[in-house]
C-alpha cells in the first residue's frame, strides 16, 4: 500500500519534472529563437521563414541565392535579384506584400522590360542601355540636365567624341600631303573669288583640322580629366533611399564615354548603380581604361 503511494507520487513527481523541462526547454527556445519582424512570432532559431505570416527572417541571407549579404541591402550582388518584398525598386515607397503594382508610381512588381533594347529591369532605368523607364525617371532626367555641372559635362563629353571619330595623321607623308592640299585649295578659293570680282583675304579653313597621333592623344587625355573632374564635382552623396541613389546617378550617365559606377559601400566598380547592393552609401561615375573591363562586377 505503501508502495502503491509513493509510485504515484514518484509518477506525478516525473510529470511534473518532465513539464517543467519541457516549459524550460520552450523558454530557452523564445530566448534564442528569431522574432518575426511584422507579427512579432517566437520563431525556431534557425526558422527560415515565420511560422504564422511566411515572413523571411533571414536578415543577413539572400532569399533567392542564399548568399550572404548585408541586412539593409535591398539587392544581392551574387544573383542580381531585387529581394526586397515591401519596398518599391523603382520608386522607393513602402507597399504592401500583396500588391502587385507600387500604390506610389504604379510600376509592377515583376520589373518593367525596356522598350528599346529588352531587358528585364528592377529599377527605373533600363541597366543595358540608361533609357528612362518611368515618368519619375524621366522627371529626374530633366532634373538634372538643369544642373551647370551637368551642361559642362555633356558639353565635354560631345567633345571628347568628336575626338574619338578624328582620324590622326598616319605618316609624316601623310600630313605634308594633307598641307600641300590645303594650300592648292586655298589657291583655288582665291581664283575663283577674283574670277567673280572679289577681294578674298582670309580663306575660310576647314572645320576638322588634323593633327598628328600625339596630339591627338594629348587632347583626348585632357578631356578626360576634364570629365574626371566633373564626374568627381557630381559625386552622389548618402542617401536614406537606395531607389533615390539609384534614379540619380543613372540620370547623369553621359553617353558615349566608357564609365564605371565606384560605389561608397565596397569601393567596387559596377557597370551601373542597378548592380550595387548598398547605393544609398553614395557613389560616382568613374571613366575606365582601355584594359579595365574584368575590374567590373557586371549585372547581367
Ligand atoms: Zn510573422
Ligand atoms: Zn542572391
Ligand atoms: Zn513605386
Ligand atoms: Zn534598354
Ligand atoms: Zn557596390
Amino acid at each position: 500500500m505503501a508502495d502503491e503511494k509513493n509510485l504515484i507520487s514518484e509518477q506525478q513527481l516525473q510529470r511534473e519534472r518532465t513539464l517543467s523541462r519541457e516549459n524550460e526547454i520552450q523558454q530557452t527556445q523564445q530566448a534564442n529563437g528569431v522574432r518575426c519582424p511584422k507579427c512579432g512570432t517566437i520563431n525556431e532559431p534557425d526558422a527560415t521563414y515565420c511560422a504564422l505570416c511566411g515572413t523571411f527572417l533571414r536578415t543577413g541571407v539572400c532569399p533567392n541565392c542564399g548568399s550572404e549579404i548585408d541586412p539593409d541591402a535591398d539587392f544581392c550582388e551574387a544573383c542580381h535579384h531585387y529581394i526586397k518584398t515591401d519596398v518599391c525598386s523603382f520608386c522607393g515607397a513602402s507597399f504592401d506584400e500583396q500588391d502587385v503594382y507600387c500604390p506610389e508610381c504604379g510600376q509592377p512588381r515583376g520589373g518593367i522590360v525596356c522598350p528599346a533594347c529588352h531587358t528585364l529591369n528592377d529599377f527605373s532605368f533600363c541597366k543595358q542601355c540608361g533609357r528612362p523607364l518611368t515618368e519619375q525617371a524621366r522627371e529626374m532626367l530633366q532634373r538634372v540636365r538643369q544642373m551647370p555641372e551637368y551642361k559642362e559635362l555633356i558639353a565635354i563629353a560631345q567633345e571628347y567624341n568628336e575626338l574619338q571619330m578624328q582620324l590622326p595623321y598616319e605618316t609624316e607623308q601623310d600630313k605634308e600631303r594633307d598641307e600641300e592640299l590645303q594650300d592648292l585649295r586655298k589657291r583655288v578659293l582665291q581664283l575663283l573669288a577674283k574670277d567673280k570680282g572679289l577681294q578674298l583675304d582670309v580663306v575660310p579653313t576647314p572645320k576638322r583640322q588634323r593633327v598628328t597621333k600625339e596630339e591627338l592623344a594629348e587632347n583626348k587625355n585632357r578631356k578626360l580629366d576634364q570629365l574626371a573632374d566633373l564626374l568627381n564635382r557630381l559625386a552622389i552623396p548618402e542617401d536614406p533611399s537606395p531607389a533615390t541613389v539609384r534614379n540619380y546617378a543613372m540620370a547623369q550617365r553621359p553617353a558615349g564615354v566608357r564609365l564605371a559606377w565606384k560605389c561608397n559601400y565596397k569601393n567596387a566598380l559596377h557597370s551601373s548603380p542597378c548592380g550595387c547592393a548598398k547605393p544609398q552609401m553614395g557613389g560616382k561615375w568613374v571613366i575606365l581604361g582601355h584594359n579595365s573591363k574584368q575590374d567590373i562586377k557586371d549585372d547581367k
